[in-house]
């Protein structure tokens, strides 16, 4: 009997579901075929239509449902406010571009000048303006030349200096970057050698003195970015490294051009060059708060080897890339800048509007303090004071699934959302989010707790 009663509901479900054409035909998708193409939208309809299927939705409402569901672009990557408190966070793709510098590539889609001199109509050095952009902003850099990551400069540095020789580096700075990469391996895999020196601890200039021979490719100091080593260490200064007569290749990781007042034991391109470096390299995705990229700066000499060795073709970045780079190295502050220099004062009093804001609709919200960390393998031990919108566990997963998606943490069962991760113009948006999480969790306004 019950039995029947499901196939009768499903049989007349079936009955009643619109044939495939007929909802493409819906002026909404129709008019989202041009923008996504046709073959995204049917799949959106299909998906819809199983839900119909499975009586998950009235068959009535498959054209408005498949509108809905169709993805903002036809990429399949989506936006998310980044509330982790974590600036750069490697999973989210590390640092979010400024506007001048989303404008520069949008300039840059279409074609562009990126290898050619349009006064005289004849080819140019690819990129000729961001490299300049680069060296004008590290006077001391008398070359600079990008590659596709931070690994990448690495690799084309070891590839171009000391293939078949050897690299001298310290015991404490053999650095595992992440995802189970490690950058002993990725200098090894060049063809390289690696002629490890001192102790995990305590590594001094005698002992790199002492390992440097005819074979030497170069010395290799690595910026333990991720990581701190604290009680008896010792480590060779940047100066004490250049006065061995080889040429010195410094890792500062987090792409910093000059000192950054906020972060004051992190290297600097700047710096580390004043101090000697032959080059140095960096992302440009981290703290320069850039598109990902590998920076390579320093004598011109070595920057020329590099960047003419048949490796550097397959390292090379697009013109999208080198835009973005442009704008973000010449351009206003960018938006990591702004996170870093956040006031916690600031912080705390957008976090009790937002909280009392979303109180007001019902929801179990208010401000707590909260700590922020730079991530993305930077400035390792730094916390920075912050606010955050407290609310209840739940909430996290619903907000990580929304539209735009929004990512937290939880914290004794409380899905903290920190604001100086999420600029401040983004913050009515973070509020319609919770909403509709709060409406998806039954305990929104139109379940009316209060
Ligand atoms: C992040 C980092 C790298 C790797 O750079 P990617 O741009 O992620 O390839 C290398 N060295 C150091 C010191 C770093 O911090």
């Amino acid at each position: 009997m019950h039995r029947d009663t499901v196939t009768a509901t499903g049989a007349d479900t079936r009955r009643r579901l619109p044939r495939t054409d007929v909802v493409l035909a819906d002026p909404r998708l129709a008019g989202a075929a041009g923008r996504l193409g046709r073959t995204l939208v049917r799949s959106v309809v299909a998906r819809t239509l199983e839900r119909a299927r499975r009586g998950e939705i009235p068959p009535e409402a498959v054209a408005d449902a498949a509108a809905a569901a169709l993805p903002g672009t036809a990429g399949g990557l989506r936006p998310v406010i980044n509330a982790t408190g974590v600036l750069l966070h490697t999973n989210l793709g590390r640092a979010p571009l400024s506007k001048a510098a989303r404008e520069a590539m949008a300039a840059a889609c279409g074609p562009t000048d990126v290898e050619l001199d349009l006064a005289t109509g004849t080819r140019s050095r690819r990129g000729a303006s961001a490299v300049a952009a680069l060296a004008e902003a590290v006077p001391p850099a008398e070359a600079a030349h990008v590659v596709n990551n931070g690994a990448a400069a690495l690799v084309l540095a070891a590839t171009a200096l000391a293939a078949g020789k050897e690299i001298v580096v310290s015991r404490g700075e053999m650095v595992e970057i992440g995802d189970g990469f490690r950058l002993p391996d990725l200098l090894v895999s060049t063809g390289a050698r690696l002629r490890e020196v001192g102790t995990t601890n305590r590594t001094g200039a005698g002992d790199y003195a002492a390992a440097i021979g005819p074979g030497t490719g170069f010395v290799l100091k690595v910026h333990p970015s991720n990581f701190r080593v604290t009680g008896f260490t010792r480590s060779a200064s940047v100066a004490e490294l250049a006065r061995l007569g080889v040429p010195v290749v410094a890792d500062i990781g987090s792409g910093l051009l000059r000192p950054e007042p906020a972060l004051p034991d992190e290297p600097d391109a700047t710096g580390w060059l004043r101090a000697g470096a032959s080059l140095v390299t960096a992302s440009g995705d981290k703290l320069l708060g850039g598109p990902q990229c590998g920076l390579i700066l320093g004598r011109a000499d070595l920057v020329r080897r590099l960047s003419r060795h048949p490796l550097a073709r397959a390292l090379r970045v697009d013109k999208l890339t080198l835009a973005a780079l442009e704008a973000t190295v010449r351009g206003p502050a960018t938006p990591v800048h702004a996170m870093l220099h956040a006031d916690p004062r600031r912080l705390r009093t957008r976090a009790e509007d937002l909280a009392a804001e979303l109180r007001g609709t019902g929801i179990d919200a208010h401000a707590a303090d909260s700590e922020a960390a730079v991530g993305g393998g930077g400035a390792p031990g730094v916390t920075l004071p912050s606010a955050a919108v407290s609310l209840p566990g739940e909430y996290a997963a619903r907000l990580r699934r929304g539209t735009p998606a929004v990512l937290g943490h939880v914290e004794d069962g409380r899905c903290l959302l920190d604001l100086r991760t999420v600029p401040e113009e983004q913050d009515a948006d973070v509020a319609d989010a919770v909403r509709r999480a709060g409406r998806a969790a039954g305990t929104g306004p139109d379940e009316g707790r209060g």
